[in-house]
């Protein structure tokens, strides 16, 4: 009899642990595993904002799949999805087609551009290990091509972050260190340098301690960074943004030669084009994971809608999520094998860090125990050593780890 075909979609923080577990929890008799993803390497998207703003470099942030998976139990095949078949239980590729009897959609995120006009055509967004170089390239010619075009405008030296969320003050973090370096390096005089932040709600990171998003909204403030609160991104042009004020009827037009946009995110749209029942662009996936119209089908990560029950709302994506859900599916997929029930996921928060640049950040951890400056820091610097070492083990954790002092 031929072996179950197990095909996990996406080498991200889902699709990676559910195969590295899935390996843990099977024999080579039990199942074929195969991984597809569209890159060679995994990159840590939680990194994506150091990489964009260049405050590190791009192959800290990425490891190739083979380093991590063992090659004589997991199929890696580097190819991407284009659709899934599920009536047929095929996957259709760039370059071929797989069969599955078990699939894991594990197809990450992608910008969340709510219709803005000339959001797409206009603004960066970090999503990948190639959108995060192209932000960190063009930032770089602003500030290179500054004293070379006899045209050129402090305008053009500007960089607006379209979202107050913790995407867009992780990244600002990342950018008020870097722009002094960058005036350094370029002879720019770093007073011309504007640095803003547009967000919709009244306050930046909405709905988090309010002591600690007032500690981040005073260090970034400290650096130079304007915040533009209760303001909504309406337009993106080639060298401007759009913007409204809560209750206003005017437009105000800031100028900038760099726009990125962290306003949110969704699902991968192939989840949706492929006729799975969404919400929010997600699978609402039952207590095991499952989808609910299909029971060979598992979803981890962004691309999975899971409720919190006590808040009424659904669980951020975030890859701590992401991470634990794939550890269950692995173990899900082995109780199908074997013909025993399936478990339920329940998530377990371990709280949430955000990063100031390299040597400060906040973050609620330990339940309610709230942290800010070096310490945060440091834990920050935990946390990442720490998912790198559920990745991969020690050998990825010292190739790739955050062991640098402050
Ligand atoms: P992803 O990590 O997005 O991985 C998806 C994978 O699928 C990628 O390898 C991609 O290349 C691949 N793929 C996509 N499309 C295709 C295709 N068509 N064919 C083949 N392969 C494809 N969360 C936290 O918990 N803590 C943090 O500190 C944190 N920081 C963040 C910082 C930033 C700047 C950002 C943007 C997000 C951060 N998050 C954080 C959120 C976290 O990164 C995501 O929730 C997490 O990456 C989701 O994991 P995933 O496996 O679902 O998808
Ligand atoms: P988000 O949805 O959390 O934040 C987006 C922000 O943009 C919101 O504050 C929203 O009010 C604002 N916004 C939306 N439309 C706007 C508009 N037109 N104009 C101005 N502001 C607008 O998205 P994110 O920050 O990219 O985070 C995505 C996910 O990743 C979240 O689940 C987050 O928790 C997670 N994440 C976690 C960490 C961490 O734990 N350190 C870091 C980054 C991201």
């Amino acid at each position: 009899m031929s072996k179950p075909k197990i095909l996990i979609l996406g080498a991200g923080y889902g699709g990676l642990m559910t195969a590295v577990r899935l390996t843990k929890e099977l024999s080579n008799e039990d199942a074929d595993i195969t991984l597809v993803n569209k890159h060679n390497y995994h990159y840590e998207s939680t990194w994506l904002h150091e990489v964009s703003a260049g405050t590190i470099h791009h192959d800290k942030a990425r490891v190739l799949i083979k380093n991590v998976i063992n090659p004589n139990r997991v199929n890696f095949v580097q190819d991407s999805v284009r659709e899934i078949k599920k009536d047929e239980k095929k996957v259709i590729l760039k370059n071929g087609e797989l069969t599955y009897d078990y699939l894991v959609i594990a197809l990450g995120f992608e910008s969340a551009t709510f219709g803005i006009k000339g959001l797409d055509e206009y603004a960066f967004a970090m999503r990948s290990i190639n959108t995060a170089r192209r932000i960190r390239e063009h930032i770089d010619y602003q500030f290179a091509n500054y004293n070379n075009d006899k045209n050129a405008t402090p305008e053009q030296l500007a960089i607006v972050v379209g979202g107050g969320g913790f995407s867009g003050i992780e990244l600002l973090g990342e950018l008020v260190n870097r722009v002094p370096e960058l005036c350094r390096e370029y002879d720019i005089d770093p007073t011309l340098v504007k640095i803003t932040n547009v967000e919709g709600a009244s306050s930046i990171l909405p709905g988090f301690d309010p002591e600690l998003v007032t500690y981040a909204k005073n260090f970034l403030e400290s650096k130079g960074v304007q915040f533009k609160l209760d303001t909504f991104i309406k337009e993106v042009t080639p060298d401007s943004v759009k913007i409204q004020a809560k209750g206003s009827e005017d437009l105000e037009e800031i100028k900038a030669g760099t726009i990125i946009w962290t306003g949110g995110v969704k699902a991968n749209a192939i989840v949706e084009n492929s006729g799975f029942e969404t919400n929010r662009s997600k699978v609402p996936v039952k207590d095991d994971l499952r989808a609910p119209d299909d029971d060979s089908v598992f979803v981890v990560g962004d691309c999975a809608l899971i409720m919190n029950e006590e808040s009424g709302r659904p669980y951020p994506p975030t890859a701590q999520i992401a991470l634990q859900e794939a550890y269950v599916i692995a173990r899900n997929i082995k109780h199908i094998l074997k013909n025993e029930p399936t478990e339920t996921f329940v998530y377990k928060s371990k709280g949430t860090v955000a990063s100031l640049g390299h040597s400060d950040a906040i973050g609620v951890v330990f339940g309610d125990k709230k942290l800010k400056g070096k310490a945060a820091a440091t834990m920050k610097k935990v946390i990442d050593d720490r998912s790198l070492f559920l990745q991969g083990g020690l050998g990825l954790l010292l190739k790739k780890g955050k062991f640098k002092p402050f």
